[in-house]
C-alpha cells in the first residue's frame, strides 16, 4: 500500500492554504488559481481519543461544486457559498 499523506499546502504569492493528499516533491496546483502549492505540514492523524483539532480530515468534507475542504459543521460553504447537505 502507497497511501499519500494528507499536507498543509500553500501558495507562496498570495498565501492561499489547502490541504491535499501528496508527496513531498511533487507539485500541486491550486485549481483555482493555478498557482503552484507547496506543503508547508504534514497533516498528522489523530489519537483516537484525541478531539481538540477541528479541521482535522475526519472533521473535513469536499464542497461538491468547487471542491475545497470544508468543516462537516459549516452550512455554506465559505469558498463558493454552496448551500451544503445535512449530514
Ligand atoms: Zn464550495
Amino acid at each position: 500500500m502507497n497511501e499519500k499523506q494528507l499536507y498543509r499546502m500553500r501558495a507562496a504569492a498570495s498565501g492561499r492554504e489547502a490541504l491535499a493528499p501528496t508527496e513531498p516533491g511533487s507539485v500541486y496546483v491550486d485549481r483555482e488559481t493555478g498557482e503552484e502549492m507547496a506543503p508547508v505540514a504534514k497533516v498528522l492523524p489523530l489519537a483516537p481519543s484525541a478531539s481538540s483539532l477541528p479541521r482535522s480530515p475526519e472533521n473535513l468534507r469536499a464542497c461538491r461544486r468547487c471542491d475545497q475542504l470544508i468543516g462537516l459543521d459549516v452550512s455554506d460553504c465559505p469558498y463558493c457559498g454552496l448551500r451544503q447537505e445535512a449530514l
